[in-house]
């Protein structure tokens, strides 16, 4: 199956960072056949020939870092102090099934579709259930089941997820675009051996190793005064930072650990939202980035950030770091976007998408112009961060297929995940009425 979408201005994010105004793209199966400028001029015999009205394409966006199924958690406790061991994990563990774990992982995965993300790295528990859901409805998934020192709603014994991932693993490495992996919860939660054991377990599979790193102030403090480092150097010590090791937050950085971040090749998820949002910090992503740290964008679970699109991460991004370092030319909105797509790829250790390159994965957004928000486009990368949000997003394509069209998803029905989920959300929602006076 062929498709040309034309009269598109294209950001194809390749190392040129090269523009075409006016273009088309030609889409062969999987892959990207053709890009360029004007029009194609080869036959049209058999191609779908879609219409971009001038509107603004760009590779799928790539969201480094999320937990798809907590959208039954969105919008509860949003400023309460520390929930996440005040109710986020006794209600995990009390609520959480497969079932609700799929049908969220299924609302969610629609919503990252709606906003143009067709990558996207996560981290939960019943991690299959997640990886069938991307399965179905088409996107590429880092699916890492949890691995925690703690009992879970999957494992009735501390660390019994490395267990489940080995199996998990095994099941799903052959499946396309599904890459299952082992994720230990974070620096503070897991011992150092579980962290060395699950790390040998990725290492083995050449899957990626991801956890949250130096995010919480308590975190910081316990790595201080039980071992005399900060949590970076802690893992650096173990031995797990290398070039597939990518790390959520790292909002408390000293210089050493940005040296050691760069020495291992280790990658970074920026989850501005989710961090500012919590009162946390702000990553020193300038000097990250100054260092050749890869980074990519994360929009973290949706009870953290509130959204999975990558449109609000761009935008705050931009915010927070230009008045941190107070630079107005500091990152640009070029290199936001790029951040957002190709950057994200790379922070996944991936190259066969991410830009807009014959060969490359057809992995495609068209942002539509015509909205009152949208007008008028000097500067497609300014008009994507500071103007435009997942209601412009109009077609989406991810491995060569189309999941949204006209704003709509092709590959689900929306009201009725809705009504599934919400029907599913029941002893959920009696149980997380217990948390009433701390919520
Ligand atoms: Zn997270």
């Amino acid at each position: 199956m062929k498709v040309l979408i034309r009269n598109v201005n294209i950001l194809t994010m390749d190392d040129a960072m090269t523009r075409y105004a006016s273009g088309f793209v030609l889409t062969d199966g999987e892959k990207i056949a053709e890009a360029g400028n004007g029009e194609y001029q080869g036959s049209l015999s058999g191609v779908q020939t879609i219409d971009g009205h001038q509107g603004i394409l760009l590779p799928g966006f790539v969201n480094t870092h999320t937990h798809v199924s907590m959208i039954p958690f969105r919008s509860m406790g949003d400023d309460c102090r520390d929930r996440l061991n005040r109710f986020l994990f006794p209600l995990e563990l009390k609520a959480m099934t497969p079932e609700l774990v799929y049908q969220a992982a299924r609302y969610g995965i629609c919503e990252l579709l709606l906003g143009g993300v067709t990558t996207f790295a996560d981290m939960y528990y019943f991690e299959d259930r997640v990886a069938e859901a991307a399965k179905e409805l088409g996107i590429r998934v880092y699916a890492g089941e949890t691995v925690i020192g703690q009992p879970t709603c999957d494992a009735a014994e501390p660390y019994g997820g490395l267990e489940i991932a080995e199996r998990f693993m095994k099941e799903w490495k052959d499946v396309p675009h599904i890459h299952p992996f082992a994720a230990p919860h974070a620096t503070n939660t897991c011992s150092g051996e579980k962290l060395r054991e699950t790390f040998e377990l990725d290492r083995k599979a050449d899957a990626l190793f991801s956890l949250h790193n130096a995010e919480m102030d308590y975190e910081m403090k316990y790595f201080r005064d039980t071992f005399d480092c900060s949590p970076t150097e802690y893992l650096d010590q173990c031995g797990v930072l290398d070039r597939r090791t990518l790390l959520a937050h790292c909002i408390h950085l000293s210089e050493h650990d940005i040296s050691l971040l760069r020495e291992k090749r280790t990658a970074v998820a920026h989850c501005i939202g989710a961090n500012t949002k919590a009162g946390k910090g702000v990553a020193p992503l300038k000097e990250l980035t100054d260092a050749g740290v890869r980074a990519g964008f994360g929009s973290d679970g949706p009870s953290s950030g509130n959204t999975l699109d990558l449109f609000v991460q761009m935008r705050l991004a931009a915010s927070f770091h230009k008045t941190y370092n107070h630079d107005r030319a500091l990152f640009p909105t070029e290199k936001l976007v790029r951040m957002a797509t190709r950057g994200g790829a790379e922070a996944l250790s991936a190259s066969h998408y991410g830009s807009i390159e014959k060969g490359r994965a057809a992995d495609l957004v068209l942002m539509e112009t015509e909205s009152v928000n949208m007008f008028p486009c000097y500067d497609p990368y300014a008009v994507l961060v500071y103007s435009a949000n997942a209601g412009n997003v109009s077609l989406v394509m991810a491995a060569g297929k189309i999941v949204v069209k006209d704003k709509k998803l092709t590959v689900a029905d929306l009201s009725e995940e809705r009504r599934k989920l919400n029907d599913l959300m029941g002893p959920f929602s009696r149980a997380a009425a217990e948390y009433r006076d701390i919520l």
